[in-house]
């Protein structure tokens, strides 16, 4: 029984340590996925938080563009206007209608007409003559009735601060911003009107420092543009309210938009500050520009990335190639280590662990388990007349025949030491296991030789385990059915009594 307890203790050992081979293997693969994976989700938020800071960043610094912008063009305007404003004032006060026209220039305009990139003040009586002009006392006969800045301020008495749209005007490529000159009454008494030069957006545009395809557009507050950069005249005076972008920025005071751009048709981020304005400035960018850096920088870590994950997923398949060799060594050992070098069939070691597990399995489901206990006849007789040699052979013929009949994945055939085998049937009953003996002993018998007849005594034991007894009991059983079968004559099966009347433990 200490042998038993000691052979199932080695099993279970061996059978442990494969187990943990097995469980090392898939944990690195698990393991490794998990940090791949791991890293991977860092890398990934890392380089997502940086793409958001390059958009947070490119946002910023084209809103202060924009509001640059935005500030320097409405001082300029509201500069001008302030002068169209003195005219409107001025030009209807009474004291004023007998100075001459050198003292009536000098009250009306003041230096903001000479100023760079603004054109000459004029006045304009109710049907649209010129009356005055902040260039000279003698204006040439001119009649501006049919314009439209004219005409509008004419119809609407509310028209405020005009601003025409972008063309030639006195030779020169300008707006025209105008006011209505209003009487006492209310009644409408002509329109001051002055001209801002295309040149002034030109030079403030020309200052930056821009990427190719950075985009500026100047637009009058109806969506029409006035001016941008890069210059193209066929988008000067253009409406392009037919753009999202154009329409959510009039809607909008302040903001941002993703559009294809009117000029190239390419995806850009624009934006605006103050849309509330006579003229609002849109700053456009690329995105590829927005993210140049950003993409520069993931493709670098991407790829240190990437070949890392490379490096850990090819070590690991490797480490886990080789503890699988292991196993499969590690297994062919444990198999030959359990096998019987002459015979094939299991070895005495294995049959003693087999019988640990197999009694405890019978017993849990309350299952009968039979063994054989299988002997060769006059076998040292045989040794004696045709020698050693001739005794291996015919000892690996009847293992052969025991294997043949024990033929279950559960059965367990043995070479329980030397000329005596133990064949373990977990589930038959005696009546089956007795069938199954016989066979084994027929068909040794049945092995041919001139010289002497091959036979086997098969002693046979079947018990349903309970908590007092112990594999030894069926095995000795099974012993005691066989020396009864010896002294039977041989060549025969003996079934061991009933298994109540089998030897109980003390
Ligand atoms: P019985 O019918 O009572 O079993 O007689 P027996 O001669 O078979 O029994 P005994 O125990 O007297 O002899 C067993 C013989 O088996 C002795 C030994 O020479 C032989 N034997 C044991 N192992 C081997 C082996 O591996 N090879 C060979 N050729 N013979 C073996
Ligand atoms: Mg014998
Ligand atoms: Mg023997």
């Amino acid at each position: 029984m200490r042998a038993i307890n000691f052979s199932a203790m080695n099993f279970r050992r061996s059978n442990d340590q494969m187990k943990r081979w097995r469980i090392s293997a898939k944990l690195l693969i698990w393991c490794s996925l998990a940090a791949i994976a791991g890293f991977s989700a860092i890398c990934g938020s890392v380089m997502l938080d940086m793409r958001r800071g390059e958009q947070a960043l490119a946002q910023q610094t084209m809103e202060n563009l924009a509001a640059t912008l935005d500030s320097d063009i409405s001082r300029n305007i509201e500069l001008y206007d302030l002068s169209l404003r003195n005219v409107v004032s001025h030009i209807t006060e009474p004291e004023l209608a007998g100075v001459s026209k050198r003292v009536l220039n000098l009250v009306l305009f003041d230096n903001a007409a000479t100023a760079k990139h603004f054109g000459t003040i004029q006045v304009f009586d109710a049907d649209g003559r010129l009356k005055h002009d902040s260039s000279t006392l003698d204006p040439k006969p001119e009649n501006r009735a049919n314009e439209e800045f004219f005409k509008a301020h004419r119809d609407n008495p509310n028209a405020g601060l005009l601003i025409g749209l972008p063309g030639m005007h006195q030779g020169v490529y300008s707006m025209v911003l105008s006011r209505r000159i209003t009487g006492k009454d209310g009644s409408f008494q002509g329109v001051v009107a002055g001209s801002l030069h295309l040149s002034y957006f030109h030079d403030l545009l020309r200052r930056l420092t821009l990427l190719p395809d950075d985009i500026i557009t100047i637009f009058r507050n109806d969506g029409v543009v006035i001016m941008r950069t890069p210059f193209d005249l066929e988008f000067i005076g253009k409406d392009l309210t037919y753009k999202a972008s154009v329409r959510k920025m009039l809607v909008e005071r302040s903001g941002a938009v993703s559009d294809a751009s009117a000029f190239d048709g390419s995806e850009r981020l624009f934006i605006w500050r103050d849309s509330s304005r006579p003229v609002v400035v849109m700053v456009g960018k690329s995105w590829t520009d927005i993210f140049a850096l950003w993409r520069r920088q993931a493709f670098r870590v991407g790829g240190i990335m990437l070949a890392l994950i490379v490096l850990v997923a090819g070590a690991t398949l490797m480490l886990a190639r080789e503890i699988r060799r292991r196993e499969r060594a590690e297994r062919k050992l444990e198999e030959l280590a359990t096998t019987d070098a002459l015979t094939g069939l299991r070895n005495r070691r294995k049959f003693d662990q087999t019988i640990t597990q197999q009694w405890q399995h019978a017993q849990q489901r309350q299952q009968p388990l039979a063994l054989l206990m299988i002997d060769a006849d006059h076998f040292k007789t045989f040794n004696d007349m045709f020698g050693h040699q001739a005794g291996d052979d015919v000892l690996v013929r009847i293992a052969n025949c025991i294997a043949g009949a024990a033929k279950r994945s559960d059965d367990c055939a043995a070479r329980y030491g030397g000329e005596e085998f133990a064949v373990l049937l977990p589930g038959q009953p005696m009546e089956a296991a007795l069938a199954i003996g016989e066979s084994i002993r027929t068909s040794v018998e049945m092995l041919s030789a001139d010289r002497w007849t091959t036979t086997v005594s098969v002693g046979i034991a079947s018990l349903v385990p309970d908590a007092s007894w112990q594999p030894a009991d069926l095995i000795e059983a099974a012993d005691k059915a066989l020396y009864a079968a010896k002294s039977r004559g041989r060549n025969c099966s003996v079934a061991a009594p009933d298994d109540k009347r089998l030897p109980r433990v003390a």
